[in-house]
């Protein structure tokens, strides 16, 4: 432990004085070593059941900081802008007065043939803030964007439907994001008709994790991706991309199709990949590219990858990269560039791409054909003058009506993350960042899940609003089925823990109620709080297959939850409802339950430890332990209202797993304090 110096705490007690009022917000604050509370102004400032959000800013809905953290000195400052300041051409906003708490009352309306033809040629609202817009544009205009029906004032069942599944923010201030530029909801009308449940992307609501997948050249099929389709929604992604490159053309399109048509989550391509399919490079053509993104948009793609930040000027700035380019999209456009002696046909595209993407409402996600494939290669030239190609492109697509997000990298060392969010939320005017991890480190292939999510967590905190998630099999191949579960949960995880520091109301909740169920050893509420219920419930049936006052980490003895629980004087372990309800019947208040037989897939999660024989499981299974005594009708002999120092001691010497630690500290097994 490092013995901080008197004269260094003296110089602590001053540095952490806490701002007037938060003492107040929070009794529980300590008034010497308290945290600063900076957002302690926000929702949640109370600290039952939601965060404080103490480090992040006070969150400004509706204006450039949204949720985020302070800026560590140096960083770029937000854009003044947003999508606002992009309107399509013949378009105009008037602010015409402010009108603090009014409610929305928007002026436009839909003729009576349904037509969707607006009757006015203009319109005029109140944001969530109070502000009174007037928004003139061409007589005949019909909306079909999100963006351009939040441009009109109208809140459509999609921006509603956000709403619910974002509680902290009102269908107002959904509309008023969109129509910021600072959120999308990436719902294309075709998808929409299929199973597609509404969902947003944008730094005012919660991170968001997307997870890939698709069939390679070697390996996959319709029906694996399809399985892992419906993985990825079952462990919590809240986007998809196909980013298939095998199975030819026609395979190719009905891998699409189906994961499009069965998806309930936002579906996103790179439409490149089947541009070359049967095609060299450089047999690349206008037609065929355009062609391409209608029949991707007219499948019901909500989100493309477009490439079109790589530009010829960009590429001189790669040469000396350890690892040149590792985007697959911008390395083919590098090469047709290049091949060709041309500007990047999606740059050059990019309006009629934008009227394609804008008849079926399909959002952009800018590719970062340049990001950095390394450390080394983090954050160079290339990768920023990409990014500010990115920004020109974020404008040029809201002209146009076109919802965006930017992607961004990659790999990029621990300390470059916050600057890396924060000179896109400057450049690219707020537009949601969608951030591949980024990998903190290179050198551990296998285990780049963890690399990536530890960046991914920063990433998120300074500012980025999609995860996408990165998988043990990530540099070394296809993720089966597994692999993608792991990568979802990592990300779940960074996205969680991110939206906690940045104080999003309501997302501590269940953190709070797991750590009362913990404190109670209600190992059954235990279970069903925790993400993944049966790996929590496997790996500790795997040790002791009761529910009772300790479990196997420490044992009896050493339990300090059960020795809190014990002190009267605690609130520790007392929460009402979190007691634990056991005995035969599972009614008496604190006693020990003998735990269900393991399911099929908490045996299965248990043999693919193999700590277990076969034999063990199957009496786990079947429930022919006795482990602690528990037998019907009868308390544990270790429970504490039977505290028998000698059957505790004897349960855990003959039923529990090697408590000793000491072997692994290289100190003899006798030791005394281990
Ligand atoms: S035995 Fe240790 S790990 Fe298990 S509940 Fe008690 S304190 Fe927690």
């Amino acid at each position: 432990m490092i013995q901080q110096s008197n004269s260094t705490r003296e110089r602590s007690t001053t540095a952490l004085s806490v701002p007037s009022g938060a003492a107040q917000a929070n009794p529980s604050v300590n008034v010497r070593f308290g945290l600063p509370l900076v957002g302690g102004t926000n929702p949640a400032t109370l600290r039952e059941g939601t965060t404080p959000g103490s480090f992040a800013l006070t969150p400004d809905i509706g204006g450039a900081l949204m949720f985020a953290s302070p800026d560590t000195p140096g960083m770029p400052v937000p854009s003044t802008k947003t999508a606002w300041d992009f309107l399509p051409e013949g378009w105009t906003l008037h602010k015409v007065s402010r009108c603090q708490g009014a409610k929305v009352s928007s002026q436009t309306s839909l003729d009576a043939s349904g037509s969707g033809r607006l009757s006015a040629a203009s319109a005029e609202f109140t944001t969530s803030r109070g502000e009174r817009l007037y928004v003139t544009y061409p007589s005949g205009f019909v909306p079909v964007t999100q963006l351009e029906h939040a441009r009109l004032g109208i809140i459509t069942a999609q921006m509603s439907r956000v709403a619910e599944r974002e509680p902290h923010l009102s269908p107002e201030q959904v509309r008023d994001e969109v129509a910021a530029g600072r959120m999308i909801i990436p719902a294309n009308k075709v998808h929409l008709g299929y199973r597609l449940d509404a969902m947003c992307i944008g730094r005012a609501s919660k991170t968001k994790v997307n997870a890939n997948m698709g069939m390679s050249p070697v390996a996959s099929s319709i029906e694996e991706e399809l399985e892992k389709l419906f993985w990825a929604e079952k462990w919590g992604a809240d986007t998809v991309m196909d980013l298939s490159t095998g199975g030819g053309a026609i395979g190719l399109d009905e891998c699409r199709e189906a994961i499009i048509r069965n998806s309930s989550v936002p579906i996103g391509t790179v439409p490149i990949y089947s541009m070359i399919i049967g095609r060299k490079i450089e047999d690349l053509t206008p037609e065929v590219i355009l062609a391409e993104i209608e029949h991707q948009a007219r499948q019901g793609v909500d989100y493309f990858t477009i490439h079109a930040g790589v530009r010829r000027a960009h590429l001189k700035h790669v040469k000396n990269r350890l690892i040149g380019i590792v985007s697959r999209g911008g390395s083919i456009l590098a090469k047709w560039i290049l091949t060709h002696g041309r500007e990047n046909p999606m740059y050059d595209l990019w309006d009629d791409i934008c009227a394609i993407m804008r008849r079926y409402d399909v959002s952009f996600s800018i590719g970062d054909g340049l990001r950095p494939g390394g450390l080394a290669d983090a954050t160079d030239n290339a990768q920023l003058n990409e990014l500010e190609t990115i920004g020109e492109l974020t404008e040029r697509a809201w002209r146009k009506g076109v919802q965006v997000m930017v992607e961004g990298p990659g790999h990029v060392p621990f300390d470059q993350i916050e600057f890396n969010m924060k000179i896109e939320r400057r450049l690219c005017h707020g537009a949601p960042f969608y951030v591949l991890g980024p990998l903190v480190t290179d050198m551990f292939p296998g285990y780049d899940h963890i690399t990536s999510c530890i960046g991914a967590t920063a990433a998120a905190y300074h500012g980025a609003a999609m995860l996408c998630y990165v998988t043990p099999k990530e540099h070394l191949g296809l993720p089966k089925k597994d692999d993608v579960k792991q990568g979802c949960i990592a990300y779940r995880i960074a996205a969680h823990a991110a939206d906690v520091a940045l104080g999003i109301p309501h997302t501590r909740d269940r953190d709070d109620a797991l750590t009362k169920a913990r404190a109670a050893l209600n190992w059954e509420k235990h279970f069903e709080l925790s993400f993944d219920p049966d790996v929590a419930r496997a790996y500790h049936d795997e040790d002791l297959d009761v529910d009772t006052d300790f479990c196997a980490m420490c044992g009896h003895d050493w339990c300090s939850v059960r020795i809190s629980k014990e002190i009267q004087e605690f609130a520790s372990g007392k929460a009402d409802g979190f007691e634990r309800m056991g005995g035969a019947g599972h009614d008496k208040p604190g006693a020990p339950r003998k735990t269900d037989a393991l399911t099929s897939e908490q045996q299965a999660i248990l043999a693919q430890r193999g700590v277990l024989s076969p034999q063990e499981i199957h009496a786990l299974a079947s429930k022919t332990r006795t482990a602690v005594g528990a037998e019907k009708g009868h308390k544990a002999s270790c429970h504490s209202d039977y505290v028998d120092p000698d059957a505790a001691a004897r349960v855990q010497e003959e039923r529990l797993v090697q408590l000793n630690t000491a072997p692994a500290h290289n100190v003899p097994s006798h030791d005394p304090v281990i």
